[in-house]
């Protein structure tokens, strides 16, 4: 069996990320993924903001590869075509207190390299954000800031690795490892389906932790967070196309309002410290509690328009910061503890890996050609093409292009997260149909064979939508 030299265990945005840098490099790479697709973990199920400098402490690997991170993003997105749109954020103030925390931001976003903040009175908060709360008396402006789809994001990392020459393993759960005569690891998944590879990298997520200790190594200690949020109609970004935060707490950035990439209004997440019984359902009480703190900061939130709910799960080391080290065990690394700003700092963490692995003695050369571009998905028209999906506005050619990019595409919701069939009013009640007999169609299966999901990636609870409609918060 051919040994890899390098297996990322993992396709996040992080593992995803490491795989594309690597893929630079003349050697032979594989990612794995226990799911049936890229980007199901944390990288699915979260704000989508590119962070700036107060994100991360200054002095920690948090600080450091954030802001790095952030000034990767434009010219990433020239290159991948994932989507990703500068729009300055916010930071409000509610008392005279909160803009001494505001300095001690400033004082931090300086000391990691960011600058550009803008110190705003009510007036010119006013004047800027009309729908914002009277009880607002300022505001910190951060220019760096910017929204981007992380799920797509992560899918053009994984493509363009793979068109660079790594191999994606997925519905591939690692279960054992051990080393063989030749000094490979064995690596054998929950189906006994086995590979060999010289190095691991550890970016597993929620579950960095267990494959640690599948070597033994019980070094890797995560607290789990959950995050709820709502997803609002593309009528109610008018509230703002911008991002929104409330000042930091111990427990986070705190509840923002923000437009997503593709313009829906979201407001979230709440955090809840998960022990045993780690969910990514919702519940009525921690969403009550988000639209309640969102209203803070706008209140003419519409609960009418509410389109759905979801949750991420975070997954951060003791000391905070990410851990990005090798392992006691020979030719094992970890990557892991990487909570917000995880997303943000995901490029800049692939390349802090090559470093760590290049002064680790790994001998990484030059490829003699990387291609580092992606095409974009194409945008057909109506007339063009049949129509699949109306809210979205998304035609049969669009969902064609986006089967034949390096990731197998056989489920409803995959299609989903390439080209949004199905995220818009009527989630998927018009298009789920006629997606899934296109995919039978292109994939030459019958259509009862094509499923909304795989089995592997089980659907959490959500709070039916007309409850949240219906709250009287
Ligand atoms: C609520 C919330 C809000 C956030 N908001 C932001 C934000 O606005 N901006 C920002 O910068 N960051 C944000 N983050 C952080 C960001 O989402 C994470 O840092 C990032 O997604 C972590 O990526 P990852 O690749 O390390 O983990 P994941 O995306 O979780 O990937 C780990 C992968 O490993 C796979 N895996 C696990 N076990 C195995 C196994 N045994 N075998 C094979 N594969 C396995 C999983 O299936 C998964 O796909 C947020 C996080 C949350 C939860």
């Amino acid at each position: 069996m051919e040994c890899f030299k390098i297996a990322i265990i993992g396709a996040g945005v992080v593992g995803s990320a490491i795989a594309r840098e690597l893929s630079k490099f003349d050697i032979k790479t594989v990612l794995i993924e226990k799911e049936h697709d890229v980007s199901l973990g944390a990288s699915k199920a979260n704000s989508g903001i590119v962070h700036g400098g107060y994100a991360g402490k200054s002095g920690t690997l948090k600080g450091e590869l954030c802001i790095r991170g952030n000034q990767m993003f434009e010219a990433l997105n020239s290159a991948l075509n994932f989507g990703y749109r500068r729009t300055g954020a916010y930071m409000l103030a509610f008392s005279e207190r909160d803009f001494e925390v505001i300095q001690h931001q400033i004082q931090n976003g300086v000391k990691v390299g960011e600058s550009g903040y803008a110190l705003l009175d009510e007036k010119k908060l006013k004047e800027r954000l009309p729908h914002v709360s009277d009880q607002a008396i300022g505001a910190l402006y951060i220019p760096t800031v910017g929204v981007t789809s992380p799920y797509e994001f992560t899918i053009a990392l994984a493509e363009n690795a793979i068109e660079n020459g790594v191999t994606l393993k997925l519905d591939f759960e690692v279960d054992k490892i051990h080393k063989d005569k030749t000094g490979c690891y064995e690596i054998t998944a929950t189906n006994s389906d086995t590979l060999l590879a010289e190095i691991i990298i550890n970016v597993a997520g929620e579950h960095s932790d267990k494959i640690a200790r599948l070597f033994g190594d019980e070094s890797i200690k995560l607290l789990k967070r959950k995050g709820q949020y709502i997803l609002f109609g593309k009528d109610q970004s008018y509230l703002t196309d911008q991002v929104i935060f409330q000042l930091p707490n111990d427990k986070g950035k705190g509840i923002l309002v923000t437009t997503t990439y593709h313009g829906n209004l979201m407001i979230g997440p709440d955090a809840e410290d998960m022990r045993l019984d780690v969910n990514k359902d919702t519940s009525v009480e921690s969403l009550e509690y988000v639209i309640q703190t969102a209203r803070r900061s706008i209140p003419n939130i519409n609960l009418k328009r509410a389109l759905t709910t979801f949750s991420g799960v975070r997954s951060m080391s003791e000391t905070g910061d990410f851990i990005i080290r090798p392992s006691e065990i020979e030719g094992l690394f970890h990557v892991a503890g990487i909570d917000s700003p995880g997303l943000t700092s995901s490029p800049a963490i692939a390349k802090y890996v090559v470093e760590m692995l290049k002064n680790a003695g790994v001998d990484l050369k030059d490829k003699t050609y990387f291609k580092a571009d992606r095409a974009p998905l194409i945008k057909s028209q109506k007339q063009d093409s049949k129509m699949m999906c109306r809210c979205e506005g998304i035609t049969e050619a669009e969902i064609r292009d986006c089967l034949s990019r390096g990731i197998p595409v056989d489920t409803t919701d995959a299609v989903k997260r390439r080209v949004r069939a199905g995220m818009g009013n009527c989630q998927g009640a018009y298009c789920r149909p006629r997606v899934k007999a296109l995919l039978a169609e292109a994939l030459d299966l019958p259509e009862a064979q094509i499923k909304t999901r795989t089995e592997t990636h089980v659907a959490p609870t959500r709070v039916s939508i007309e409850v949240i409609r219906n709250l009287n918060v």
